[in-house]
């Protein structure tokens, strides 16, 4: 049913926890030699189907972390709001191009929703694995004030290493809301100190990116300095 020439793992579910009302990271166990590097993503194989997961954790940690949007209707959704932990899933080595390096420059993370995933993983390994020095700033979308997840983890990152910050905006907001509010595309242009030394990468719906890249590219960013992930 599958390419036999793909490497499959077997995986325990050692934690599942929701994030919001429909995202949910699991942790699994890592399989024996398994590395990968910070952006990639792996497959799931379900009995029919097989779905694409970013890495959530980085590669030092000790399991393998996934955060995932479970979308009404979603085939792989619905099963994964019914797994339960200890339960053992397929998962395929890891793949995909949507990765850093260690150059020690400027970088520029524009995500919306569960494609924080990705990013989530570079930084981490950037700023504590990397030791980078040079400024890294991400900006975060979110549609409702009920969905926020993982600000208090990015506010401890940000209070530990000065050289990262972040900002965060809700596409929706209640009347009551005091903080950014309004599309990513909003609030980008008045982050974007350096064009020329500055990498950017992005991560998330296929209107974000298209719509951020077309804004950079605009602004006179060099395409190459631009990378992205689409969900
Ligand atoms: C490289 C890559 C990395 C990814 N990383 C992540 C990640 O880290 N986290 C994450 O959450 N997702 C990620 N994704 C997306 C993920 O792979 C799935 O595509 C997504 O979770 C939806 O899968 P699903 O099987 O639940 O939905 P599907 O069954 O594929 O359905 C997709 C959408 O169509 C709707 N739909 C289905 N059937 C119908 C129908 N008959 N009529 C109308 N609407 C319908 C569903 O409600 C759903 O909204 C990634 C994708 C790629 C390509």
């Amino acid at each position: 049913m599958y390419n036999m020439n793909i490497t499959s793992y077997q995986s325990q579910i050692l934690e599942k926890k929701y994030l919001n009302k429909d995202t949910v990271c699991l942790k699994l166990q890592k399989p024996e030699n398994y590395s990968f590097l910070p952006g990639q993503f792996l497959q799931i194989f379900f009995i029919d189907i097989k779905r694409s997961y970013s890495i959530f954790s980085k590669p030092s940690d000790e399991t393998i972390d996934l955060c995932i949007k479970c979308l009404e209707g979603g085939k792989a959704s619905e099963i994964i709001k019914n797994i339960t932990v200890e339960e053992k899933i397929t998962i395929s080595d890891p793949m995909g191009h949507f990765i850093i390096n260690e150059d020690d420059i400027e970088r520029t993370y524009v995500a919306t929703g569960s494609g924080i995933a990705p990013i989530v993983s570079m930084l981490r390994t950037s700023l504590e694995d990397y030791r980078h020095k040079s400024k890294i700033y991400l900006l975060f979308g979110i549609r409702y004030e009920e969905d926020i997840f993982y600000i208090k983890e990015l506010e401890k990152l940000s209070n530990t290493y000065k050289n990262f910050s972040f900002d965060f905006t809700l596409s929706r907001p209640s009347e009551n809301w005091k903080g950014n509010s309004g599309r990513v595309s909003a609030h980008l242009p008045s982050k974007i100190t350096d064009k020329k030394n500055n990498q950017f990468y992005l991560c998330g719906s296929p209107d974000m990116v298209k719509d951020i890249r077309k804004l950079l590219i605009d602004s006179d960013i060099d395409m190459k300095n631009i990378k992205f992930e689409i969900f």
